[in-house]
C-alpha cells in the first residue's frame, strides 16, 4: 500500500536566548509551548524558519540546523554573513531576535548522520554546516579516524568540537565566506589516502561544493554510498532562487 507522507504543521515557536556564540556566529534557543510534541533525536535535522513577509503577508522561508536539542528546547546557530549581513532575511531576524519573540517553525526534516563504524571520515564545510558538521562529530565512536575541514571567517569563529582523538581539525579562515570557492577542494586535496576513506561529508556554499563533488565524485569515483554532498546557499542568490539552481543541478548530473 502507497505511503502517504504528511509534513508536520508549522508551530509557532518562542524565542528563550539570544546570543553570539563566537563574533559570526549568533544562536537562538527556541522553545515555549509551541514546541510540545516536536520529536526527539532531531539534533542535526532542520527546521523551516517561516518569517513573515514585508508587505504581502507571504513568508519568506529559510532552512537551519538543529544543533542542539533538550526536553524542551531547539538551538539554531547563524552564521553571520559578513559584508552581507543586511542582505538575508533570516540573519537578521536572528540578530535582533529578543527572549520572547515568536516564530513560525516548519520541519523537521531528516539528518544526514555519517555511517556507523569508525571510518576513516572526511567532513567538510563552511560556518553555515558547522551545526550539522558537529552534531555528526559528538555522534562518532571513540576509535573513529578522519579529517575535518571547517571554513571560518575569522580565527575567532573557532569553535571547541567534541570528538574523537583521531579526527584532526584543519580551520580554514576568509573573511568573505563564498568568495573563493577553491580554498575548501584545495584543502581536500591535500588530504592523504582520500582513496580509503570509508566516508565522505561535504556541505557549503554551491560553487564550493561543484569543485568539491568534482574532485570526490568524479576524480574518486565516491557514489552515494560513500558520499553526502550538498549545497547550504549560492552567493549572489536568496535561498529561493539557490534551490531552483540546485534543482537544475541535480537534474544535470543525474
Ligand atoms: C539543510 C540546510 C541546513 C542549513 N543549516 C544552516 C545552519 O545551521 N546555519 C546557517 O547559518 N545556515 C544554514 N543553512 C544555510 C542557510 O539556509 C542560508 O545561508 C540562507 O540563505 C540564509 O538565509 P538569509 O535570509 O540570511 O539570506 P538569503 O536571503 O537567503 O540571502 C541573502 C544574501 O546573502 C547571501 N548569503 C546567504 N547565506 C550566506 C552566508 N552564510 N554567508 C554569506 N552570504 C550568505 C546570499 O547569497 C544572498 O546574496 C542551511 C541550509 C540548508 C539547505
Amino acid at each position: 500500500m502507497e505511503q502517504i507522507m504528511t509534513r508536520p504543521e508549522p508551530r509557532i515557536l518562542t524565542v528563550i536566548d539570544s546570543f553570539r556564540i563566537t563574533p559570526n556566529m549568533h544562536r537562538i534557543t527556541l522553545g515555549g509551548a509551541g514546541l510540545a510534541g516536536f520529536p526527539q533525536g532531531q539534533s542535526g535535522g532542520y527546521v523551516k524558519l517561516m518569517l513573515s513577509g514585508p508587505q504581502d503577508g507571504k513568508a519568506t522561508v529559510r532552512t537551519y540546523t538543529i544543533r542542539h536539542q533538550s526536553e524542551s528546547t531547539i538551538d539554531v546557530d547563524f552564521a553571520l554573513h559578513g559584508a552581507h549581513e543586511e542582505s538575508g532575511p533570516a540573519t537578521r531576524w536572528a540578530t535582533n531576535a529578543q527572549a520572547g519573540d515568536l516564530v513560525k517553525v516548519g520541519g523537521p526534516g531528516a539528518a544526514k548522520p555519517l555511517p556507523d563504524g569508525p571510518g576513516p571520515f572526511l567532513l567538510v564545510g563552511d560556518m553555515t554546516a558547522l551545526p550539522a558538521m558537529s552534531v555528526n562529530l559528538e555522534a562518532l565512536p571513540e576509535d573513529a579516524t578522519g579529517n575535518i575541514i571547517i571554513l571560518i571567517r575569522d580565527t575567532a569563529d573557532k569553535q571547541d568540537l567534541i570528538k574523537p582523538e583521531g579526527v584532526t581539525v584543519q580551520w580554514l579562515v576568509d573573511a568573505d565566506l563564498g568568495a573563493n570557492p577553491s580554498l575548501l577542494s584545495d584543502a581536500v586535496r591535500e588530504v592523504p589516502a582520500i582513496d580509503t576513506l570509508a566516508y565522505a561529508w561535504a556541505a557549503c556554499e554551491f560553487e564550493a561544493m561543484k569543485l568539491l563533488r568534482q574532485y570526490l565524485r568524479v576524480e574518486h569515483g565516491f557514489g552515494s554510498e560513500r558520499l553526502y554532498i550538498s549545497s547550504y546557499w549560492k552567493r549572489g542568490l536568496i535561498e529561493d532562487e539557490h534551490k531552483q539552481v540546485k534543482r537544475i543541478d541535480a537534474e544535470a548530473i543525474s
